[in-house]
C-alpha cells in the first residue's frame, strides 16, 4: 500500500470569471515522481502554485503530509522545496553566496560545495549567477530547492529550453533527488520526459484531469483500443542520432 503525501480534492481556481482549474482530484504517493502533463494553459502551474501555498485556490481541499493547506500553510512551507524562476536570484552574487543567503532564509546550516557537487556545478562555485548558461541556471535553481532538505520538491517545467544533453543530465539529477527519499512533482509538456521520469502522470487539459496512471498503463490502454502508430517506428529517432553524434556530455560549460 502506497502512502499518500499530497491529496487534492475537487480543486478549483477561477481568475475573474475564467475557470483555470475545474475541480480536479488526485493523490501523490510518498517517494514517487509524479508528473502533471498538459499543453500550455492547461492549469499546471496554477495547480502547482496552489499546493506550494503561493496562490489562493477558489475551491476544494488540499492536504500536504497530513497538513491542511487552509490552516497550516506555514508548516507546509517548511517541508517543501520550490524551484524559483530565474528572476528570483540576485544576478551579481556568486553561487556560494546565494546558497548561504538561502540557508539563512530557511534557517539551515548549508554546505555549499556538497550542494553544488550534487548538481555538477562545483567548478562554478565562485561564478556569478548571471554568468551561468541556461542549463547551469536550471541545475542551480534545482540545487536551491534542496537547501531546506524538503520532503517534497516541486519543479515547474525544469527542462524547458534546454538542449538534449542538459535535459538528460537534469533527468538524472531529478532521479537522484527521488532516490534520496524525496517526493517529486514535476510539470512538463514533453512526453518523452514524462515517460523517462515519472512513476505516474496526470494529464491535464483545459483545467480538467483527463487521464491518471503510470505511463506504461496509459500506453497499454491506448494499444488495447486497437490504436496503432501509422508508421513503423524506427529503432532510433533523430534525437538518438543527435546524442550519438554530439555525445552525452554537457557541452555548455
Ligand atoms: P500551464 O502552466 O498549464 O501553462 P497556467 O496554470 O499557467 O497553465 O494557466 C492556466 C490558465 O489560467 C491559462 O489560460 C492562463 O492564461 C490563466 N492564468 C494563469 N494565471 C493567471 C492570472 N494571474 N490571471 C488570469 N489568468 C491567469
Ligand atoms: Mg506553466
Amino acid at each position: 500500500m502506497q502512502k499518500t503525501i499530497i491529496s487534492v480534492k475537487n480543486l478549483q481556481k477561477r481568475y475573474g470569471t475564467f475557470e483555470a482549474v475545474k475541480g480536479i482530484s488526485f493523490d501523490v504517493y510518498e517517494g514517487e515522481i509524479f508528473g502533471l502533463l498538459g499543453p500550455n494553459g492547461a492549469g499546471k502551474s496554477t495547480t502547482l502554485e496552489i499546493i506550494e501555498t503561493l496562490r489562493e485556490k477558489t475551491g476544494g481541499d488540499v492536504i500536504v503530509d497530513g497538513m491542511n493547506l487552509d490552516t497550516e500553510p506555514d508548516n507546509i512551507k517548511r517541508i517543501i522545496g520550490v524551484q524559483l524562476q530565474s528572476s528570483g536570484f540576485y544576478p551579481g552574487l556568486t553561487l556560494i553566496e546565494l546558497i548561504y543567503l538561502f540557508g539563512g532564509l530557511y534557517n539551515r546550516q548549508v554546505k555549499p560545495m556538497e550542494l553544488l557537487h550534487l548538481v555538477n556545478l562545483e567548478d562554478k562555485a565562485k561564478s556569478k549567477y548571471k554568468e551561468l548558461s541556461g542549463g547551469q541556471k536550471q541545475r542551480f535553481s534545482i540545487a536551491t530547492t534542496l537547501i531546506n532538505q524538503p520532503k517534497i520538491v516541486f519543479l515547474d517545467e525544469p527542462t524547458t529550453g534546454l538542449d538534449p544533453q542538459a535535459r538528460r543530465n537534469l533527468w538524472e539529477l531529478i532521479k537522484n533527488i527521488r532516490s534520496k527519499g524525496a517526493t517529486v512533482i514535476i510539470t512538463t509538456h514533453y512526453m518523452d520526459e514524462a515517460e523517462q521520469l515519472c512513476d505516474r502522470i496526470a494529464i491535464l487539459d483545459e483545467g480538467k484531469i483527463i487521464a491518471l496512471a503510470s505511463p506504461d498503463k496509459l500506453i497499454d490502454d491506448l494499444v488495447a483500443t486497437g490504436f496503432e502508430r501509422p508508421k513503423q517506428v524506427k529503432a532510433a529517432n533523430l534525437e538518438d542520432v543527435f546524442i550519438s553524434l554530439t555525445g552525452k556530455e554537457i557541452r555548455e560549460e
